[in-house]
């Protein structure tokens, strides 16, 4: 009953004229059956307005961070209600770029979750733990605390527009995927953590997608695994080979 979702995190890449390229020469030729696997690509704020305009239209936009605060003094900061006001359906929130460089604790990313949603955005939440954290046996606590705070911020309806995003650390950007087995299992804690916590309705419903130096030589084997819905893309979503992350999906 869940829908494959594969979102492209373009991080902080692309001048605009590769931006361009990007979407001419790769998104725009994505063929794929959109009741079976919903995309979605995160260019840079400034790229966005020239995406929306010239995207195929089965391929959504988002964006890659909202500020914890709605309009106003806040010099540099974008806000939810500009993402909405542009027609923007997702953002993506608690990266561990976020967190890492920036600051984001599990409270900030509970609360700018709660902003969006309650803004009519969809949310693409990230959770995900460290090298140490994992080879300390903590992992399932880390991703306990980082699900909690989100949970503490939301109603249960609202649950219905969150793709949890797990994403470990020490994947990212390292070319070290998790096994599939790791990342079911993981998976598998978070759904059931949905379960207890949120009731079947939501567990059941709710896409779990995995990142972390996700390509299109592991796709396929990832996404037989029972409890993943589908990937965040970062490196790989800025090449052809995104075209067959989705086809693994699709
Ligand atoms: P990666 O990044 O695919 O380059 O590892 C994934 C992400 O950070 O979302």
């Amino acid at each position: 009953m869940r829908r494959y979702f594969v979102g492209g995190n373009w991080k902080c890449n692309n001048t605009i004229a590769q931006t361009q390229s990007l979407i001419n020469t790769v998104i725009n030729k994505l063929v794929f059956d959109a009741n079976k696997v919903e995309v979605a690509v995160a260019p840079i704020f400034l790229h966005v307005p020239w995406v929306q305009a010239n995207i195929q239209k089965n391929v959504q936009v988002a964006v890659q961070n909202s500020s914890l605060t709605k309009m106003g003094a806040y010099t540099g900061e974008i806000s939810v209600e500009h993402v909405k006001d542009l027609g923007i359906p997702w953002v993506i929130l608690g990266h561990s770029e976020r967190r890492q460089y920036y600051g984001e604790s599990n409270e900030i990313v509970g609360k700018k979750t709660r902003l969006a949603l309650d803004h009519q955005l969809s949310v693409m939440a990230c959770v995900g733990e460290k090298l140490a954290e994992r080879e300390s046996g903590n992992t399932t606590q880390v991703i306990q605390a980082q699900l909690e705070a989100i949970k503490k911020e939301l109603t249960t309806e609202q649950w219905s527009k969150v793709v949890i995003a797990y994403e470990p650390v020490w994947a990212i950007g390292t070319g070290r995927t998790a096994s599939p087995d790791q990342a079911q299992d993981v998976h598998a804690f978070i759904r059931g953590w949905l379960r207890a916590q949120l009731g079947t309705q939501v567990e059941q419903a709710t896409r779990i997608i995995y990142g972390g130096s996700v390509t299109e030589k592991n796709a396929a084997d990832l996404i037989k695994q029972q409890d993943l819905d589908g990937f965040l893309v970062g490196g790989a979503a800025l090449k052809p080979g995104f075209a067959d992350i989705i086809a693994a999906a699709n």
